[in-house]
Parts: C-alpha cells; sequence; structure tokens
C-alpha cells in the first residue's frame, strides 16, 4: 500500500535533523536550506507499518526567467509510536493518561512511595516489531525513582517504578536507543507515605427517640476503610480503624416541643438531626480521640443548614473544610445506604484538601476521567444512589495534582514531616 501524503513544511517529531547524510545529527550541510529555498515541500510516503520515506523538495527563487533552483532530498525513516498507559485494572492506582492531563505537562504521570514501588503502568510500542529500538532513561529526579525493566522485546511491557527515598518528581525518556532521541516521556510523583491515618467510626443514636437507630445493613468499620484506601493509595495514604469506634448513644434529639425556625424547618424529637443538635453530638466526642472522624447518623432533618440541593436534602455533606486541620465528616444513611462506600472517601478528599481543580467553586473536579475508572471529586450525586442509578462505576480516580495535595494535607493527621 503507497499512501502519498501531501503536508507543508517538514513535520519533525525528533530534534535530529531530517537531512542528515548518515542520520547523526553532526552530519548536516551547513548549506542554508530555508535562506535560499523558501518555496519547500514535504512528503511522506508510507512504504508499510512503521516506515515511511520522505521527500524534500525544495524550490528557490527564479534569478531569471527560465532558470529556478530546485533539489530534493529523500530520507527513509522509520515512524514508532510509544505511549504509557495504566495496566488494565490499575487506572486509578496512581496513574494520570496524558488525555486528561490540565496542567502545561504533555506527558502521563504515575505514583509511587518513594520508598516502596509500584506496578501501575506499562509502555505500548507500535510497531511491536520496533520494541527492541526503545529504551527508558530516568534524566531528572536523582534519588528519586526508578524503573524496569529498560529495553522491551515486546509491543506491551508492564513496568515497575522504585522508589529511591527521596520525595520529588522525575522524568523518565522513551528514547531511540544509543541516540538522544526522545519519543514519550512519563512524569513520576514519588510521594511520602502518610498514615496508617487513623478513622474513628462513629454510629450515633439516641436511645430516647427510637426512630434515630441505625438501619443494619450499612457498612462495617472494615469495608468503610478498605473503600478510603482504595481510593487514597494513588496518593500513597493508608487508613485504619481507630479503636474508639463504636456506636454512641448520644442524647441529640430534642424531646422539647417542636419549632420552626426562620429557615422554616421544624427541630424536635423526630428521629431526625438538626443543625442545632449537631452540634450537641461533636461536643458530645471528647472521648473520640480519632485522628479522623466519621459520624454516621440516621436521617438529616435539616434541609436549610445541612445539604446539597433538593431532592438530596437527606443527605448531609460536611465534609470540606480550607483550613485545616478539620478532622470529620457527617453522613446520613437514608436513603443512601448503599452510596456510602463512594460518598465517604469522596468527603475524606474534601478534608485532605481536594480537589486542586475547584472549578465549581465546591471543590469539585469537573474535568475528563480515563476511561475505565471515575473520579472521586465528581460534583453531585453519588453513584448508584437513588438519584443516580445509572452510573456504572464508583468514582476512584484522582488527577496527579490531587495526589500531591492529599498526600500534603494528610501530614496534618500523621505525624509525618
Ligand atoms: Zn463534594
Amino acid at each position: 500500500m503507497n499512501i502519498k501524503n501531501k503536508r507543508g513544511g517538514a513535520n519533525r517529531p525528533c530534534s535530529t535533523p531530517l537531512l542528515s547524510r548518515t542520520g547523526s545529527p553532526e552530519d548536516v550541510s551547513a548549506y542554508d536550506f530555508p535562506d535560499r529555498f523558501t518555496d519547500r515541500e514535504v512528503y511522506a510516503e508510507f512504504l508499510g507499518p512503521g516506515d515511511a520515506e520522505l521527500t524534500f523538495e525544495l524550490y528557490g527563487p527564479k534569478y531569471d526567467r527560465r532558470h529556478r533552483f530546485y533539489a530534493v532530498a529523500r530520507q527513509k525513516i522509520r515512524v514508532v509510536k510509544v505511549t504509557f498507559k495504566a495496566i488494565p485494572g490499575s487506572e486509578h492506582k496512581g496513574f494520570e493518561p496524558d488525555n486528561t492531563l490540565r496542567s502545561e505537562e504533555p506527558y502521563a504521570w504515575a505514583s509511587v512511595d518513594k520508598n516502596s514501588t509500584s506496578s501501575v503502568v506499562r509502555i505500548e510500542i507500535e510497531p511491536s516489531l520496533a520494541a527492541d529500538m526503545i529504551e527508558l532513561a530516568v534524566v531528572s529526579g536523582t534519588g528519586c525513582a526508578d524503573i524496569t525493566p529498560k529495553n522491551f522485546s515486546a509491543a506491551n511491557t508492564e513496568l515497575t517504578i522504585t522508589g529511591q527515598g527521596d520525595a520529588g518528581n522525575a522524568i523518565v525518556e522513551a528514547r531511540i536507543k544509543n541516540t538522544a532521541l526522545v519519543c514519550e516521556c512519563l512524569n513520576v510523583m514519588a510521594l511520602s507515605k502518610r498514615g496508617p491515618i487513623g478513622v474513628g467510626i462513629y454510629r450515633v443514636w439516641d436511645s430516647r427517640s427510637p426512630a434515630t437507630a441505625l438501619p443494619t445493613n450499612i457498612l462495617s468499620d472494615a469495608e468503610i476503610v478498605a473503600a478510603m484506601n482504595e481510593r487514597f493509595a494513588q496518593a500513597q495514604i493508608t487508613f485504619e480503624v481507630d479503636g474508639s469506634s463504636g456506636t454512641y448513644d448520644v442524647q441529640y434529639d430534642n424531646l422539647q416541643a417542636p419549632y420552626t425556625s426562620s429557615n422554616g424547618w421544624t427541630a424536635g424529637s423526630d428521629g431526625m438531626v438538626q443543625a442545632e443538635e449537631l452540634s450537641s453530638i461533636t461536643a458530645n466526642a471528647a472521648s473520640w480521640t480519632a485522628a479522623l472522624k466519621l459520624i454516621i447518623l440516621r436521617a438529616n432533618g435539616d434541609p436549610v443548614n445541612m445539604h446539597r440541593d433538593p431532592p438530596y436534602s437527606t443527605m448531609l455533606i460536611e465534609g470540606f473544610q480550607s483550613s485545616t486541620p478539620f478532622n470529620h465528616v457527617v453522613m446520613f444513611t437514608e436513603p443512601y445506604v448503599r452510596p456510602l462506600a463512594q460518598v465517604i472517601p469522596h468527603e475524606f478528599g474534601h478534608t485532605l484538601g481536594l480537589a486542586y481543580y475547584n472549578d465549581d467553586g465546591g471543590f469539585h473536579d469537573l474535568g475528563a476521567w480515563p476511561e475505565g475508572s471515575e473520579k472521586l471529586m465528581r460534583p453531585g450525586v453519588p453513584s448508584g444512589s437513588v438519584q443516580n442509578p445509572t452510573f456504572p462505576e464508583f468514582g476512584r480516580w484522582l488527577r496527579h495534582e490531587d495526589w500531591r495535595q492529599s498526600n500534603d494535607e494528610a501530614r496534618f493527621y500523621t505525624n509525618t514531616p
């Protein structure tokens, strides 16, 4: 198959001059083509998978009616495509593909514990026959991270990133072997491990008001912490159930006659929590000593002060505080038992300062997310809830700026420097 592809101007993916006589960047004619030949054309003829021939046709100015300079240079090239991708199933485990980036960096990111390893990224080389032409080199971030293997024989190879003890960023170049020609790069973020951070899970009810009793089908402490660990491993943060966790009988549901506030809500012994009652719960937390606190209550009865927008008024989100430390999240179980595994890590994401790109003004990330995952800091109703039953995936993925942000913020809940 011969496809002749006409392009205006040289299209050079690498920095070595294509008009080198031997392929070496030192072996280029000193002849100044651009000044003498202004009217250039470049043709690429694709000869087969990975191979092409470039033809440069150069036209100089006429110096009289009949004579015009004309020159042709041809060079056969091999087109090699190198891509860094998530190992399938690792889309939310510390990898950001280049197509979701929101900063200037054009290259994918991978994270690693500065004192451990990660296996989340693979290199893909097209055509596979060119795999042995590619080598990896870590060109910055000495002491932060290394990557293996560095040489390849297959189209897809899983890579292992090894932290070398220093936090910071490293850059890995995929080069044409034994040259300085860079085909693609990978950014590596080596982070200090944070944690395990103790999460106290306090299941609160009021024995004087039986309607406040929690339903029996909510997540176990272990399931809650597992959901947290799954989301924040990409930021090198881990959690554990704090020993102060448990079920607490707190007298919060007022037994006085119900009254109507200026905001229109009714407080009283109604089995639900109003804003003023919430303060009596948090004031009771003296014995709740965990670094991070999760308070689970039956139902929100305050649609003004503790809600998002209708029809979500029974699900309180009180996760975010911009100043640190702010260490508690309050959850209502009704009617959102199932998505608690989604909402709890999302709210603790706010407690950990997310999202870095808070483009809705509410510290949520409105940008794209990678195929195969959904982002944790997506705003709105969680997947699998009554209002949003069809969204297939719980949010898990964080962009690389959020790895950094939450890892930094996690210092406040640990004793790590
Ligand atoms: Zn949120």
